[in-house]
């Protein structure tokens, strides 16, 4: 079966997404365009107040035209100076010149002290006075005043509306004041003017007198008229041109309008229409509504949609995955099946050739399962496979395969996997079946079991999954006939090999667990003959195995994790042999003790150096601790640079090991806080016979300096050597020139003998 492909489509999520980001799209697009309705709205409704305003303004000014040009005719006419001219025939010119108005109210002439001297509706002489009225006074008071509009009044004749006033001034020749000619216009006619408009429910039509007196108003309540706006906020800007629009809240009846506003003419008038916002926005706010909620309603069917494929979907996805681990995984212990061990294993080959890396295919097979099935029954047999599959997955890292070939045989194949690391994990495997399997027998026994494994190795054993499994398979059966409960390499010779590191190590382990290790000490001297230091270097003899170099244990002790339990331990002996050297009245400086990557991992290293170096009385600068190159290059270096700084923090001393031999960048020791260099001996037993060797020593030197880093010469054996030395700048050495690394005992004699007699 293939493997269903997981494109960005068959994630449920996906169609989630889509559904939310298409509703986000629709409903932003609505919300625009609601917005932009919104906005049409209002710019009608400007239109629409604007037209209003100028029809109305044109209406008033031809009625106030024409009534001026009559009040004037009837001015001529009573003025003009022909003697012969008797006063009834000019009030009969006057008459007929106001009968032009009749119809829109009454012009009447005054005499200097107000008496009515000729009114339009009547022929006969008048007994009125308006010697009271405003505009009488203003124009008796003002000269210049031309043109006057009165604020309203009821007039004398008690019509059911207020009036306005139109008047001019009369003067005699010489400019005195001779009365006024006045036009009385009922407002009933602006009144009726302005309901003929269309104003919807709350709009206003207002006609101001230039300093904010309300003349008319609609809707008309009586007691508007006469009434000032010139405190309200929008009038100062309604006085300031000659027209324009603006929204505000009425003074009057505090409703919100969009006003347009226009002067009529040259009068001292000011029309204003008004449409309520209310109004404007009535029917957008109808439409935005059922826009609105279609919108809602298409928008969570799309969710509920996409909501329903991507459950769909989720369950499809689920039922494949169920077939596809039936396909692939063992149903019994869900180990990977035979068909899945041999796909994995080719990739992993695939790999090996690619980096040439070595990997190993381990052969597992129950020893005498066939019994426990015929005596105990299938449920039991299958209780114990699966036990068994747990405990072989504990046994393999995390990017090993471990799987199950079919009965009681599994198989695991290891990446990256030399021939002691397979006999580690075989041993892993074998340790790990040891323990009896608690099974369900109800008589509250376990099971024992024994397994037999054979171990073939990529490349040396064949280059093909079928041929390595093959040959584990042969290897597997030679450990069966061998007696059982033991593992086979399917090549003999790393037979040998493989037993003699894992006895090694195995060794290692009893050794230390017993303290059988001891540790050796090496004096560094300075240039004029002082100890400058001394390195504690590990040192093994076992019984069996004889004595084993300190490079043989200590790579088998970093293969196994064993190392930082030794480190440790030599850190241990190390402070307190200084502590006890001291005691004893020798001068040595400091100790140098040998670690490794591993150490500086452990998240409580530095604290436990402090608590060590404390527990002897020692201070941080009495300690130096010397790791190689390559710790600087691990690939966890964040955590190792963090001990570094907190070990360099308490003062202690880090020193490069065989410098020169590693990685050769010298960028790691400005990062690092590193405070000494040590020139590998490679390179010392090189001068006198390698100009190779000495130009590098030259140049570690060199850079030594450059870094302001002590130097110290390692492995220096003879007098040239160190006279070389000496000659370029490295004043401190350490080498069998001076002293091979001794037992405590014969270090402290060593040291005796050298003491300033
Ligand atoms: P190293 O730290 O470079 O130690 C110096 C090695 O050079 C020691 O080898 C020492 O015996 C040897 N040596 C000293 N003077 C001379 C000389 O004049 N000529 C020659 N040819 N060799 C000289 P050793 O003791 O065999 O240790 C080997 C390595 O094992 C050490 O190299 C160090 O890397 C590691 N090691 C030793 N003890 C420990 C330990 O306690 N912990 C850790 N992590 N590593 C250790
Ligand atoms: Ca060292
Ligand atoms: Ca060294």
């Amino acid at each position: 079966m293939a493997r269903t492909r997981i494109s960005f489509l068959t994630k449920p999520v996906v169609f989630l997404l889509a559904g939310l980001c298409i509703t986000l799209a629709t409903t932003g697009v609505v919300a625009v365009a609601l917005y932009q309705m919104r906005l049409d709205a209002m710019a009608q409704a400007r239109d629409v107040a604007e037209n209003l305003a100028i029809s109305l303004e044109k209406e008033a000014e031809r009625t106030l035209d024409i009534y001026q040009i009559a009040m004037r005719n009837v001015m001529t006419n009573l003025e003009t100076p022909s003697p012969d001219l008797p006063p009834e025939t000019r009030q009969f010119l006057a008459f007929n010149a106001a009968d032009a108005v009749s119809d829109l109210g009454v012009i009447i002439a005054t005499d200097s002290s107000g008496k009515v001297v000729l009114d339009s509706r009547s022929m006969q002489s008048s007994t009125i006075d308006v010697g009271r009225r405003d505009y009488f006074l203003v124009h008796r008071q003002t000269p210049d005043i031309g043109l006057y509009l009165s604020k309203p009044f009821m007039p004398i004749t008690k019509s059911d509306y207020d009036s306005i006033a139109m008047s001019l001034r009369r003067a005699d020749a010489n400019g005195r004041f001779q009365g006024v000619v006045a036009g009385t216009l009922s407002l009933r006619y602006f009144r009726h003017l302005f309901d003929d408009s269309i104003l919807g429910e709350n709009g206003s039509l207002t006609l101001i007198r230039s300093d904010g007196i309300v003349l008319m108003r609609r809707p008309y309540k009586p007691d508007d008229i006469g009434k000032t706006l010139a405190g309200s906020r929008s009038f100062p800007p309604l006085m300031r041109s000659d027209h324009g629009t603006y929204i505000d809240v009425a003074a009057l009846d505090h409703v919100e309008r969009l006003y347009s506003f226009r002067k009529v003419g040259k009068y001292p008038l000011v029309v204003v229409a008004g449409l309520a916002t209310r109004d404007i926005y009535a029917g957008w706010r109808k439409r935005a509504l059922s826009i609105g909620a279609v919108t809602a309603i298409l928008d969570a069917l799309i969710i509920m949609l996409c909501l329903m494929f991507s459950a769909q979907l989720q369950r499809r996805l689920a039922t494949e995955r169920q077939l596809q681990k039936l396909a692939w995984f063992d149903t019994l212990t869900s180990l990977p099946n035979r068909r899945r061990i041999n796909r994995e294993a080719h990739r992993i080959l695939a790999d090996a050739r690619r980096y040439s890396s070595q990997v190993a295919v381990l052969f597992v097979d129950l020893d005498r399962f066939k019994r426990i099935n015929d005596t105990q029954g299938h449920a039991i047999g299958d209780e114990v496979l699966s036990e068994v599959a747990q405990r072989l997955r504990r046994c393999v890292q995390g990017k090993d395969l471990i799987g199950r070939l079919g009965g009681d045989e599994f198989v695991a194949v290891l990446e990256r996997c030399d021939v002691h690391k397979a006999a580690r994990v075989a041993d892993r495997i074998m340790e790990a079946m040891q323990r009896p399997i608690a099974v369900n027998t109800g008589r509250g026994v376990g099971i024992a079991l024994g397994v037999s494994i054979g171990i073939a190795l990529y490349p040396h054993d064949g280059r093909s999954v079928d041929t390595l499994l093959r040959n584990a398979d042969m290897a597997m059966y030679r450990a069966k006939n061998a007696g059982r409960n033991q593992m086979h390499f399917y090549a003999s010779e790393y037979e040998h090999e493989a037993r003699e590191h894992l006895d090694l190590e195995i060794a290692l382990q009893r050794a230390l667990r017993e303290g059988a290790l001891q540790v050796a000490y090496q004096p560094k001297v300075g240039a004029w003959g002082m100890v400058h230091g001394v390195e504690a270097l590990a040192r093994w003899h076992d019984d069996k195995l004889g004595t084993v170099a300190p490079d043989r244990f200590i790579a088998v002790a970093e293969e196994s994790g064993l190392i930082t339990e030794l480190d440790t331990w030599i850190l241990e002996q190390a402070c307190s042999q200084l502590a006890a050297w001291r005691a004893a009245g020798l001068d040595i400086p400091t100790v140098s003790v040998n670690v490794c990557a591993a150490d500086f991992k452990r998240p409580d290293f530095a604290d436990f150096v402090a608590r060590t170096l404390q527990a002897h009385n020692l201070r941080p600068s009495d300690l130096t601790l010397e790791m190689t190159e390559r710790v600087m290059f691990d690939e966890s270096t964040d955590d190792i640079r963090a001990t570094l700084e907190s070990l360099h923090a308490q003062g202690i001393t880090l020193s490069i090991d065989d410098f020169g031999t590693g990685y050769s960048s010298l960028s790691y020791l400005h990062r690092f806080p590193v405070q000494e260099l040590k020139i590998d001996k490679s390179f010392v037993q090189g001068i006198g016979t390698s100009a190779m060797a000495e130009s590098l020593t030259q140049t570690v030197v060199n850079i030594g300096h450059a870094l302001k880093l002590t130097i110290v010469a390692e492995g220096v054996e003879t007098l040239a050597q160190r006279d070389f030395l000496s000659r370029h700048g490295c004043l401190i050495y350490q080498g069998y020139l001076y002293s091979p690394p001794l037992a405590p005992q014969d270090f402290a004699r060593w040291a005796e003998a050298r003491k300033p007699s």
